[in-house]
């Protein structure tokens, strides 16, 4: 029995019956109940009440009463709550990272890893921001008049409550990169996780409370999105909306915001491509495929799903790559040495087993895998597909799954080409060992964020975000002071 490898603290954990963290407090939800199912075996987790709109508005009017103590805190005490923070995620790794693999199906190695380890740097690495989020002191450039002098500076200043929703691939991690580079600039925050994986904020949320963030700090609500979105993004005391999800639901995220007047970050998905230049070994490229390609089973944002390959060597390739694919075995995710875990919901199966028929009707040839793994839960084989041409659906269609599609080309610029002309632009890859082809390749790949022999690796000290329909907007590096602070200049006659 699965529930055997869950320590206690995760065993008590999910005998909950509160669904928000509002004012520093867990509150039950007043809406419709919903169950949180563990995707590797099917079974109700919990079963938890949906946050009614009520709730959503006490959230935002707690986060808007936190706010002015919250701005006006010290910029060092204000990081070093969010290290303390840091520090309290790392001592409780394994409750979170086993709380995260049940609801979301991510093995416990990538949510010790990945979830956990990564989120504890992106605080501390936000955390490092406070006391340097600071203006300039710019000279007046126009004359003055009879001997009178001016100067200027500007401030950076808070925004106010940021609402920040968070799709289910990692909910955590995503949800620090957005509430640690708020808080840190001195904005309160509302989160509205998944409710697919509704439960690791609610803890950290309780962590932060621990920690000594004051109430009203950092707020979660529950439930469906399509109810809680529009209320919160509506509320009036919502400053700004870091979504990160899909592109039709951050479309109408973005719609709702601009059409308020208030400021939107999206961070949205796309169709990323990998291109492999042919001075490369077969062996290099199908490396390079693992990784870019099928971890977390493919659902990562930032996830390659196009590989362009040279046409010497494609037939090689696949012959490779379906032999790496099939020898994976899928397992318990909470078994340490699982490679391969479910997906994360049945929707997001059951949406990859219709693209997969659709490249069967279309012509593409499935390569490898195509199918569910005959054991419960929602797993799906990784799949290979070579497609019958850039115009296939599979080229240009987000699975959001362990589904690489591969395509031949026999001149690279006609392939950058065919890359540059997707409507979408989050991320892409080059590889070659000949670094000024690669370099300069990169120039050109339209997408916000461009690797060169690597794939999937985002740092806190490097912007991350989507050109084109991927996006709008850039977290990490310095980038993020722009999404949560308000540049205001002051103008001085002396
Ligand atoms: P969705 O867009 O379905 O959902 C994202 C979040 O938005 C969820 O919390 C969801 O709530 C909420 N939501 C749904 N409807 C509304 C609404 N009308 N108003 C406001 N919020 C709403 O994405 P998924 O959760 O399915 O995540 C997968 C997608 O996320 C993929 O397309 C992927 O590419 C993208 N993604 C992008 C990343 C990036 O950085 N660019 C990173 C990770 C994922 P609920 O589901 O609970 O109803």
């Amino acid at each position: 029995m699965q529930d055997n490898k869950l320590n206690e603290e995760v065993r008590a954990y999910l005998q909950r019956t509160q669904s928000c963290y509002i004012n520093g407090a867990a509150q039950r939800g007043e809406g419709a109940a919903f169950a949180v199912v563990n995707p590797a075996n099917d079974a109700t987790l919990v079963t938890l009440n949906s946050a009614s709109v009520a709730q959503a508005d006490q959230a935002m009017l707690t986060a808007k009463n936190a706010f002015n103590s919250w701005q006006n805190m010290p910029t060092l005490q204000r990081g070093a709550l969010l290290l303390k923070l840091a520090d309290k995620l790392a001592e409780q790794r394994e409750t979170l990272a086993q709380l995260e693999s049940v609801c979301s199906g991510k093995t416990i190695q990538l949510a010790r890893m990945l979830e956990i380890d990564q989120s504890v740097a992106f605080l501390r690495y936000f955390a490092g921001w406070a006391g340097k989020i600071n203006g300039e002191t710019l000279d007046v450039s126009l004359p003055s008049f009879n001997g009178e002098k001016y100067t200027a500076f500007t401030r950076r200043q808070p925004l106010g409550v940021v609402v920040a929703i968070i799709p289910w691939n990692f909910s955590i991690m995503i949800a620090v990169w957005k509430l640690a580079a708020a808080l840190v600039c001195g904005c309160t925050v509302v989160v509205k996780p998944s409710e697919y994986t509704p439960l690791t904020l609610l803890k950290l949320a309780e962590l932060a409370t621990e920690c000594g963030f004051p109430a009203g700090v950092l707020n979660v609500v529950n439930g469906l999105g399509a109810e809680l979105g529009p209320a919160l993004i509506n509320h009036p005391d919502c400053a700004k909306v870091s979504f990160t999800g899909s592109v039709p639901t951050g479309k109408a995220v973005g719609q709702a915001a601009s059409a308020q007047g208030k400021r939107v970050t999206l961070e949205l998905g796309g169709k990323n491509a990998a291109l492999f230049l042919d001075d490369l070994s077969v062996d290099e490229m199908v490396n390079g495929i693992m990784e870019a390609g099928y971890l977390n089973q493919g659902q990562i944002c930032a996830a390659a799903e196009c590989f362009w390959l040279p046409e010497s060597k494609i037939d090689a390739v696949m012959s490779a790559i379906s032999q790496r694919l099939e020898a994976i075995l899928p397992g318990d995710p909470l078994d340490d040495e699982t490679q391969f875990g479910p997906l994360a919901n049945k929707a997001q199966q059951e949406k990859i087993l219709r693209l997969i028929d659709v490249a069967r009707s279309e012509g593409d040839e499935i390569v490898s895998g195509g199918k569910v793994f005959d054991r419960i839960g929602c797993y799906l084989q990784p799949t290979a597909i070579r497609v019958a041409s850039a115009n296939s659906t599979l080229m240009k269609e987000e699975t959001f799954g362990p589904v690489g599609s591969f395509i031949a080309y026999q001149d690279a610029e006609a392939a950058l080409e065919a890359i540059n002309s997707s409507p979408f632009g989050l991320a892409a890859s080059v590889w070659s060992h000949n670094l000024s082809h690669a370099l300069r390749f990169s120039e050109r790949l339209e997408a916000g964020m461009v690797w060169v022999n690597m794939h999937t690796f985002l740092d806190p000290a490097v912007p991350f975000g989507g050109m084109k329909g991927s996006g709008i907007g850039r977290e990490f590096g310095s980038a993020f002071i722009d999404d949560y602070t308000e540049l205001k200049s002051v103008m001085v006659r002396y």
